[in-house]
């Protein structure tokens, strides 16, 4: 029998998931945000679950050609553009919509060949300070794109930093509305946090033509612990779960694992399970541990994580034995849920990391 750790990938979460975005964006086309492979589920694996959005986003060439391997014929998009010259080719020979964001990228366009002329989505920097032209940059970087033989078409296109709370997005949308607002061209704006939070309501002013969610298509919530995942009415797209491979019994005072950072303060039993740091968990955590369920039900773990094994509390599940089944995010098999958020901050990081990490070594299956 291999390792009993296992993914599992919910295509019917994913459809739901995507559903869920339309209903607050009802007038956008939709780019799922499928970079690092699909946040760590497999491009191919969600592929079914999100081919009824309008296009798909991503940072990878790879992972285009992929999608295209797939079958995909629609608009793809590159979230950071080219990388070097050759790259134009490829964009070329797969149709690929791409963003520019400096005038390096500009440089190649110009001196790259091609019959086809290119999509572009031009890049504002209206305060994140990572990519894009700042402000005063922005319409010479629209004009010179606008003469050339190369560009097709040129949308605009921002990012928030904060649209999950903080400051929210007002100041970066109204930088975004000043810069723009003569400047014909689609609209791309919102990320998952942008939409759950300032779409279809109050907000009028973002009038979005394509919404770029990413995280929420998986069935995390962008704002989390403001907002859980069920909040939003999102669905996990990704469950793991393993099997408890051992059990200790502990009397007063025992300690459990590497550093015996965990002392019984009463007698207890511990279950040993099959996931590891090297599985993708995060091997820090909360003193009080991390929320596991075993046969569906809450616990938690103690002491460290190792990188092939855990240990958790049986105490609440005094049943449980070897091969009882250990959900460590996403949804037991009885159908209890375990929010990656929650895990997540357990550890000290969003989910979005933790979704992201899964290892190559854990199997993954689609269901
Ligand atoms: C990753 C990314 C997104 C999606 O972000 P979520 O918070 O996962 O919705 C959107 N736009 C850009 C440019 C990104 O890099």
């Amino acid at each position: 029998m291999p390792r009993p750790i296992q993914a599992t990938i919910h295509t019917e979460a994913l459809r739901h998931n995507l559903m869920r975005v339309r209903q607050s964006a009802p007038d956008a086309r939709v780019w799922a945000v499928v970079k690092a492979n699909a946040y760590g589920h497999g491009l191919a694996r969600v592929f079914e679950g999100l081919r009824g959005a309008d296009g798909f986003a991503l940072l990878d060439l790879n992972e285009a050609a992929v999608l295209r391997e797939l079958g995909w014929r629609g608009p793809i998009l590159l979230l950071e553009g080219v990388f070097e010259q050759r790259d134009l080719e490829l964009c070329s020979r797969l149709g690929l919509w791409h963003t520019v964001h400096c005038n390096a990228q500009i440089d190649m366009l110009a001196t790259h060949k091609t019959h086809v002329p290119h999509r572009i989505f031009l890049k504002l920097n209206s305060g994140m300070n990572r990519l894009g032209f700042a402000p005063t940059q922005f319409r010479a970087a629209w004009a010179r794109l606008n003469v050339l033989p190369q560009v097709e078409e040129i949308s605009l296109l921002t990012h928030f930093s904060d649209a999950d709370g903080g400051s929210g997005i007002a100041p970066q949308l109204s930088v975004f509305n000043h810069i723009t607002q003569d400047l014909l061209g689609e609209r791309s704006l919102s990320n998952s946090a942008a939409i759950l939070r300032h779409m279809g309501g109050n907000e009028a002013s973002l009038s979005s033509d394509w919404i770029r969610p990413g995280v929420v298509l998986y069935g995390a919530s962008p704002d989390h612990p403001e907002h859980s995942a069920a909040d939003w009415g999102l669905q996990p797209a990704m469950s793991l779960r393993s099997r408890i491979v051992a059990t200790q019994t502990l009397a007063v005072g025992d300690t459990v694992g590497y550093g015996s950072t965990y002392q019984a303060p009463v007698a207890m039993r511990i279950g040993v399970v099959a996931c590891g740091y090297a599985d993708g968990y995060m091997r820090s955590s909360a003193p009080q541990g991390t929320p596991v369920l075993v046969n569906g039900v809450r616990t938690r773990s103690v002491g460290r994580v190792s990188m092939d094994l855990m240990t958790v509390d049986l105490t609440p599940v005094p049943d449980a034995d070897i091969g009882s089944e250990v959900t460590l995010w996403g949804s037991s098999s009885s159908g209890v849920l375990l929010p990656i958020d929650e895990v997540a901050a357990a550890g000290g990081t969003i989910g979005y990391e933790l979704m992201c990490a899964l290892a190559q070594r854990v199997p993954v299956t689609v269901e």
